[in-house]
């Protein structure tokens, strides 16, 4: 294939799941960019089609087949030359299962295998059959993924770990992204620095077990995530650091202490619970106990009494008594979350918790609309507690409407003011003065805030 001058090739990618798979599709578009390959729109009409799955969801893998089909129909009604690739957990799970059920599918390419993306595309073409590149090499995929990235923003996504070897009992994440794996800190602080080159300001640690992050740092020594994020802050034009995924068995005394040293770290943390009870704890394989959680929690807002916190819950895992699930509302309540995720448990195939008696799906149902309920009732009173602040936000860009421009305040909510001025990449003090559901309305205050 001629890199220097590529024939100019049409690539749609359709992403599901979680930002991890946002980031892996930017990264897939930037390998296959030198080869001819621009990002569109639409299916229709493109040369190539990539689908990145997510296998967390319910019926994940029957949502791809029927997402499937009707690719292969765009690819008959164009003649056939449209090539389909399966990307993500689903297709490291599901490999050869995709092309007996699709065979007009082209490449099935697990997470770990997006580098070697122009060479399978090249067999494909070359043997006119399907290509599946489903291993876990040793080599790591971040090794071989190009620098030139394109860019994503003020807010920019920098996977810095992958995979998982804690082994919740009903999770696929082990299975489908392998064993954990930290990037050395100095492709990572490379990363970061071409990012605010391109724009960045603030920059989001990605990670499936993100705080288990033990990169090789540019002493030779191991860093672990507090000292990544006490380098990346030293970055001339980074102004804001988050990260996530967090597990609570992984929030090492550095990392707490961080949120009270370092100034970029936002007072924002995704710290996924799952459970109130212990019982349920031990059974889903946490290696955590709630009172850990309500340690970590108290702890940081000793170190940072505005912090907020988000998480992530399961009802009805398999053995959930109504007791267990009064100790997680009875969390939640003493809690108090910004926002959070919640979940019924849905079986995955070879995990521990699938091959256990399950619950009725009316309890669980039960259980879900309680839990919903009460954490919507706190997200809106979080952020109705935010009218009348005067607060920084990073300015992102315009807003929906002319006249306004838009942007995020510490805890990654919506702002949107009214502004003749481009403010993108800016943050400016803005005063609350109204809470919608999902986006907060403000006034720009004269002032700029440093830091
Ligand atoms: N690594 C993170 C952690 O330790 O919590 C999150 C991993 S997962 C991508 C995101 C969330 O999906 C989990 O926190 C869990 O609440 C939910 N989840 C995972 N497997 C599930 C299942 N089988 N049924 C229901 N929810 C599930
Ligand atoms: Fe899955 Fe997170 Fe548990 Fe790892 S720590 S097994 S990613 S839920």
């Amino acid at each position: 294939m001629n890199v220097s001058d590529p024939k100019p090739r049409r690539l749609h990618i359709v992403t599901h799941g979680c930002q991890m798979n946002v980031y892996d599709s930017a990264r897939m578009a930037d390998v296959l960019r030198p080869l001819g390959y621009a990002t569109v729109d639409t299916p229709e009409g493109a040369d190539m089609v990539i689908m990145n799955t997510c296998h967390i969801r319910e019926r994940a893998a029957d949502k791809v087949f029927s997402a499937l089909g009707r690719l292969r129909d765009l690819k008959e009604a164009g003649g056939g030359g449209m090539m389909i690739a399966v990307t993500g957990c689903v297709a490291q799970a599901e490999g050869e299962v995709i092309l007996k059920r699709a065979p007009y599918v082209d490449l099935v390419v697990g997470p770990q295998a997006y580098h070697r993306l122009p060479e399978l595309i090249a067999q494909a073409h070359r043997t006119r059959g399907s290509v599946i590149d489903t291993d876990f090499p040793a080599e790591q995929k971040f090794d071989f993924l190009p620098d030139a990235a394109a860019p994503q923003g003020v807010i920019a996504n920098l996977t810095i770990q992958e995979g998982c070897d804690k082994f919740c009992s009903f999770c696929v994440v082990p299975y489908t992204r392998g064993a954990e794996a930290s990037r050395p800190a100095g492709s990572v602080i490379a990363e970061a620095r071409r990012m605010v080159a391109l724009g960045a300001r603030e920059i989001v640690l990605l990670g499936q077990n993100v705080n288990a992050y033990h990169g090789e740092g540019p002493d030779g020594r191991h860093w672990g995530l507090a000292r990544l994020l006490e380098a990346l802050a030293e970055i001339p034009g980074v102004r804001r650091l988050r990260y996530t995924t967090s597990h609570p068995a992984d929030m090492s005394d550095e990392l707490i202490a961080a949120h009270g040293e370092n100034p970029a770290l936002m007072p924002f943390l995704h710290l996924p619970v799952q459970s109130g009870s212990d019982r349920m704890l031990a059974a889903m394989n946490r290696r955590h106990k709630a009172d850990d959680f309500r340690r970590i929690v108290g702890r940081l807002r000793d170190l940072r009494p505005d912090m907020a916190f988000t998480s992530d819950f399961i009802v009805g895992h398999p053995g959930e008594t109504e007791a267990d699930f009064a100790a997680t509302m009875a969390l939640v309540r003493e809690t108090g979350f910004a926002l959070a995720y919640s979940f019924k448990y849905s079986p995955r195939p070879g995990t521990p918790a699938a091959a256990l008696p399950q619950l009725d799906e009316a309890v669980k149902d039960a259980r879900l609309y309680e839990l919903q309920a009460e954490l919507r009732r706190q997200q809106d009173a979080f952020n109705a507690a935010t009218v009348g602040l005067t607060t920084p936000v990073l300015f992102t860009g315009a807003g929906r409407y002319p006249g306004q421009v838009a942007g995020r305040s510490l805890y990654a909510q919506p702002v949107v003011v009214e502004s003749d001025t481009d403010l993108t990449g800016e943050v400016r003090t803005v005063t609350i003065t109204h809470a919608n559901p999902n986006s907060l309305l403000g006034s720009l205050q004269k002032e700029k805030i440093a830091a």
